[in-house]
């Protein structure tokens, strides 16, 4: 008799499966909000029929939204194909993907790419790449979010984060992000392997750096030989309404990128690129591998990630979409001062509140329809898909005042906050 895999005991209603959930996870990511069953577009429906307006897009991740035509073909096509090979063999997507993001990077001849399945490997492959300079000292921002494996998060500032993981690689330090004397004065004695840094901080609340912060940052890494090492994890594949965020400023040219999030729309795969021979040739063959990266299944979805981005022009709706989000929240904070303001770019956004509230409106956003997140108490963070239409933001826009009531401390209603209505 065959053996059955899957339990036949198991329920499935929405709160069976929490508790099935609860009892069979590891418990890092807490209770989850909803139990999610199927997404098309911007919308998702959970367990019990529920539909959300997904404004967050799996952190940066559905760029095309769910279940995308082009996606959807690719991926099936591909599978259909072939599916998975070691690195020991090459795949046609895999190169043609390799040259993609050099082109849409800028990169100069020599350029090379390292594919991975997730942020925080990228991130691994640069660290990697700033210790093969031989320089002791790797430099980060304070705010820093870069991964949680041990060499992300050894570039993590975050204290509750590190902590109970110490010892965590060495020769990390952390600068003030936008103190130019500060990194003048880090960067002077010559030692320093790499300066990591997010264009925009996202865990820290949707935090652009300035303009002259990385000007600066970049002139005086080339002054001391130190490599300039740009985490766009969230931040690149037209998130912004640029390819990659830093490419706002003209010849601000990274020597190394890293890419995730985005760039599968939700498969994963990630990628590092090392800009010009120089850098490129900084590891060596043996010197790194991994067996999903590039694999021709992300490879595939990549390619109709960015192919769809450019056909439809996503990264102009995404600096249309954000400034019409901006427009209406800047609105709002005129004669609503729970509202302090919105910062980011494009459709990475994040929306300042007066009162550390954020996590309270999340949950009643959540039970009136939206999925937005709290990046950390002050601070919405919104990432919808790059498909978001100014019609679905006016309904998000439309309904945060009332949010806003519903999750303020001494309101009575805020007592079932975070419990299912
Ligand atoms: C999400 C994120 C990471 C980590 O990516 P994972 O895929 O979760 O490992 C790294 N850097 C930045 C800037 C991120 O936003």
């Amino acid at each position: 008799m065959s053996e059955q895999i899957t339990t036949t005991s198991g329920t499935t209603g929405a709160e069976d499966l929490t508790t099935r959930y609860g009892a069979s996870m590891l418990g890092v990511f807490g209770t989850p909000q909803r139990i999610l069953v199927r997404g098309e577009g911007a919308h998702v429906w959970d367990a019990e029929g529920n539909e959300y307006l997904d404004l967050l897009g799996g952190i940066a991740v559905n760029a095309l939204g769910h279940a995308h035509p082009s996606f959807v073909a690719a991926l099936t096509k591909q599978v259909e194909t072939l599916g998975h090979v070691s690195n020991f063999f090459a795949t046609g997507p895999q190169i043609e993907l390799a040259e993609t993001l050099l082109r849409l990077a800028e990169a100069p001849a020599g350029s090379g790419v390292f594919f991975t399945s997730s942020g925080t490997e990228s991130n691994e492959a640069a660290f990697k790449i700033a210790r093969r300079t031989g320089r002791p000292r790797i430099l980060a921002l304070e705010d820093a979010f870069h991964g949680r494996t041990m060499g992300a998060l050894a570039l993590t500032h975050k204290e509750s984060y590190r902590e109970p993981f110490e010892p965590l690689p060495g020769g990390v330090e952390f600068v003030p992000p936008g103190d130019v004397q500060a990194l003048e004065a880090a960067l002077a004695p010559g030692d320093v392997a790499a300066l990591f840094l997010e264009p925009i901080q996202g865990e820290a609340g949707v935090v652009p750096l300035p303009d002259e912060y990385l000007r600066a940052a970049r002139r005086l890494t080339a002054e001391h030989g130190t490599l300039l090492i740009v985490d766009e994890v969230q931040t690149g594949v037209a998130r912004t309404g640029e390819w990659f965020a830093h490419q706002r400023l003209d010849d601000l040219q990274p020597d190394v990128m890293t890419l995730a999030k985005g760039l599968g729309g939700g498969f994963p795969i990630g990628a590092v690129i090392a800009y010009g021979e120089q850098v490129r040739s900084l590891l060596q063959p043996g010197q790194h591998g991994t067996t999903f990266g590039g694999n021709p299944l992300g490879a595939s979805v990549a390619l109709a990630v960015l192919g769809t981005i450019a056909e439809d022009d996503l990264r102009g709706s995404a600096r249309d979409r954000g400034d019409h989000l901006a427009r209406r929240i800047d609105e709002l904070a005129a004669d609503d001062d729970r509202i302090t303001g919105i910062r980011g770019a494009g459709l990475l956004r994040g929306i300042a509140l007066a009162e550390p509230i954020a996590p309270q409106v999340v949950a009643r956003a959540l039970e009136a329809g939206f999925i937005i997140n709290a990046a950390n108490p002050h601070t919405l963070r919104l990432a919808p898909p790059l498909i978001v239409t100014d019609a679905q933001i006016d309904t998000f826009v439309d309904a945060l005042p009332a949010l806003l009531d519903a999750a303020t401390p001494g309101n009575c209603e805020s007592d079932t906050i975070g419990k299912r209505s």
